[in-house]
């Protein structure tokens, strides 16, 4: 082929092939197009299956509410709580690891209250009487508070799980006889829920303000309302002994109260509610799921708590306080 020719061969085949990448390009362009607005329908549905599973679960929450309640103690501990609902529906939703809170669960407000003594002549401003108790109870009756079993206050920090409107917690600290005599026949008539800490060298000891024994705490603890919590051995500040004695208090009190009351001990109570990182660490060691406090570094609610080894509470004199703030979370977390 000649030079003059075969430049304008090249012309030619350079004319022809940029008319063919033209025109395969344009067609792709109508065949990706037509892809496009064909599956503009589908491919969002195809995206958003975990979305339209979250959906399901919210339509499904529509209609059971907030009573949601953990199946059993084992589920608490899992990566997945599973929940029965007031129709007795099955829900399972995912959870923080321990000790972690979870965000959602950070938007309520649940107070826990710290009470003590409840006897008939008060000695010191811990204690109350069975008519002072009573009219607490009635206070959170008239404002339509609704107690709730500290499973459910964990099941709810750990998986932002909604709660009543207006949720409160009940704790009484220390196994005075007067719980078994006053507190415990007030709950049941209210129907109310309540954690009793237990340092188990008080059982049954009598000098100078009675203390439940053995049999009234075997009564208490078979009954669904009641959660019996460690408060270790002999109640000592904890920040303040030896590692040898803090691991009895902790580990031993726990073993005891398992083997007396036949059930697994699952929360602890912190003795004055003091502890530091290394109380704390023993505490979960133990194989306790969660640790109630108090002061530290003030009152707050639950859900402003530092983590599940630091649940803080309110003395039981804000009750009137804190009633009106007292909030559940408005919805499951998917469903934000
Ligand atoms: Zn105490």
């Amino acid at each position: 082929m000649l030079p003059k020719n075969r430049t304008l061969f090249h012309v030619i085949a350079i004319a022809f092939l940029s008319t063919a990448c033209v025109l395969i390009f344009s067609s792709y362009r109508v065949i990706a197009t037509g892809f496009e607005s064909q599956h503009n329908t589908l491919l969002p549905s195809l995206i958003s299956l975990k979305q339209l599973k979250n959906q399901q679960v919210c339509n499904k929450y529509k209609n059971i509410g907030r009573e949601l309640e953990p199946v059993n103690n084992q589920v608490l501990s899992s990566s997945e709580i599973l929940f029965k609902t007031s129709r007795n529906d099955k829900l399972s939703l995912p959870a923080e690891p321990v000790p972690t809170i979870h965000q959602a669960a950070r938007k309520s407000k649940v107070p826990v209250i710290m009470y003590h003594d409840i006897i008939s002549k008060k000695q010191v401003i811990y204690d109350l009487t069975p008519q002072e108790l009573q009219k607490h109870f009635e206070l959170i009756k008239l404002a339509k508070m609704t107690p709730i079993s500290i499973n459910r206050l964990i099941a709810h920090l750990r998986t932002g799980s909604p709660l009543p409107n207006k949720p409160i917690l009940l704790t009484f600290d220390d196994g005075y006889g007067g719980h078994y005599e006053y507190a415990y026949p007030l709950l049941k008539k209210y129907g109310y829920p309540a954690v009793f800490a237990i340092h188990t060298s008080g059982v049954g000891v009598n000098a100078g303000r009675t203390h439940v024994t053995w049999s009234q705490l075997k009564i208490m603890a078979n009954d669904p309302l009641i959660t019996i919590s460690s408060h270790s051995k002999t109640h000592p500040a904890l920040t303040k002994i030896s590692d040898q004695q803090l691991y009895k208090e902790v580990v031993e009190s726990k073993q005891i109260l398992e083997a007396k009351l036949n059930r697994s001990i699952i929360y602890f109570t912190y003795p004055y509610g003091n502890y530091d990182l290394r109380v704390k660490k023993i505490v979960t060691e133990a194989g306790y799921l969660a640790a109630i406090a108090f002061g530290d570094p003030t009152e707050m609610f639950a859900n402003q708590s530092k983590d599940l080894f630091a649940i803080a509470r309110f003395e039981k004199s804000r009750l009137e306080k804190v009633i009106p703030q007292a909030w559940g979370s408005p919805i499951l977390p998917q469903c934000d």
